[in-house]
């Protein structure tokens, strides 16, 4: 029998406090969430000494020693400070969003917008922050159709309060969201910041409250363009601003995860916000064109990439952006296929390097995709490519080639198309 049916039929749920008895031997401890390395039949207890055992269901008794306790969390309603100003923040889910349950281990995305902006005291003296849900979600399970909804939500709430949108966002997928809001709002009337963490708000060494305050902040200024706020290095001192369709999660733990490797931070938050570059400003209004095509593939060039696996991930698509090795290049076997796709779908071609600019005129195979109809993306990201490809299929469907190597955002820097 299934864990789950066994702990059912028998009037549990899990973290329940349970006894077990088989054949052999009795265990007593909390029942834990079922994961995916255990067999079906297996319910995963934790014991009284700390650790987890995995019991079979077979010829197993179980009996309730005490209910798990429904958890409480009280959220006290902040009172407004008139002399300063008001911020949204949006939570979507994430790490930033988590805490460790430490009865179990495991971490759970469950901590309100609210009730995170409430542990975070800081924020007290910088604004009134408005704390609103959007969704919850680990965002390695965002889709474009998410992408749609938060700039839909960033425009409701730049028309009606006119005031400074933080996101919070899980890290993993945060600079394919900012970029996607980046295209979808080319005009902000008020600053949008995504922000995340690397560990769960509850723990000791976490990044979310430095990156709550130094997104907040960032909120207040009149940047005019789609960022992420995260820590600048590994210390709790300063947030770095990235402008976030140049920007990638390079890190997999450390605080210090974002960079922007063909341009650096914006800007560094400290007590202040100490410009580093130039950038857009805030506009009159909040504009707005949103939505994707989601129907766009993309293709790794590595060696041994053969036409079967090419075709396996292009057949269908409206549009596919490569990321090519060094300045844009993919295995010569490739070249007439793709020189035929061109025909019917865009084809664009953008560097896996993470500095640097695509440049198709100095090799043989370069010069031949660009003949063939090859779009090149100069030194915009591989992922910007491709939510700028999504984006351009829906709302400019006759001008993907035209416009796939032009700046619009930020998200491609000129003067670097002919290094
Ligand atoms: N996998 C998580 C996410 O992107 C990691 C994080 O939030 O940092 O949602």
């Amino acid at each position: 029998m299934s864990a789950e049916k066994f702990i059912s039929n028998n009037g549990a749920e899990v973290h329940d406090r349970v006894k077990i008895e088989t054949e052999s031997i009795t265990y007593e401890g909390l029942i834990l969430p079922k994961h995916n390395f255990s067999k079906e039949n297996i319910i995963i207890l934790k014991l009284d000494n700390g650790y987890n055992i995995g019991v079979s269901t077979k010829g197993a008794k179980l009996s309730i020693l005490s209910k798990a306790k429904p958890k409480k969390t009280i959220v006290e309603a902040k009172k407004k400070n008139k002399d300063l100003q008001n911020i949204t923040i949006l939570g979507t889910g994430g790490t930033i969003a988590s805490f460790i349950d430490y009865k179990t281990g495991a971490v759970s995305p469950a901590i309100t917008a609210e009730q995170l902006v409430n542990s975070v005291k800081a924020l007290d003296d910088i604004a009134n922050i408005n704390a609103e849900p959007l969704f919850s979600l680990a965002s390695e399970d965002m889709k474009p159709k998410h992408w749609e909804d938060m700039a839909v939500k960033v425009k409701e709430i730049h028309d009606k309060s006119n005031h400074g949108i933080v996101i919070g966002h899980g890290t993993d997928t945060m600079a394919y969201s900012a970029a996607a809001l980046a295209f979808q709002l080319p005009e902000i009337s008020n600053p949008v910041v995504f922000t995340g963490a690397q560990r769960s708000p509850d723990r000791p060494s976490s990044d979310a409250h430095l990156n709550l305050v130094g997104a907040t902040k960032t909120a207040m200024s009149d940047l005019g363009e789609i960022c992420i706020a995260m820590h600048e290095t590994t210390d709790d001192r300063n947030v770095a601003i990235w402008r976030g369709n140049r920007t990638r999660k390079t890190h997999s733990s450390m605080r210090n995860a974002f960079s922007s490797p063909n341009e650096g931070p914006i800007g560094i938050v400290s007590d202040k916000i100490e410009w580093k570059r130039k950038y857009k400003s805030t506009s009159e209004k909040t504009t707005i064109k949103a939505g994707f095509d989601d129907n766009i593939g993309m293709v790794w060039s590595h060696p041994g990439l053969s036409i079967e696996d090419w075709e396996n991930i292009v057949n269908g698509k409206n549009g596919v952006v490569i990321a090519g090795t060094g300045l844009g290049h993919i295995n010569s076997e490739l070249l007439d296929v793709i020189g035929k796709a061109t025909k019917d779908i865009p084809i664009a071609m953008s560097s896996q390097c993470l500095s640097g600019s695509t440049n198709l005129n100095v090799y043989r195979n370069g010069r031949q995709l660009l003949e063939n109809g090859v779009v090149e993306t100069y030194d915009m990201l591989p992922e910007t490519a491709l939510v700028k490809m999504m984006w351009l299929s829906k709302h400019h469907p006759d001008k993907i080639n035209e416009m796939m190597g032009k700046n619009l955002v930020g998200e491609i820097s000129n003067s670097r198309k002919l290094d």
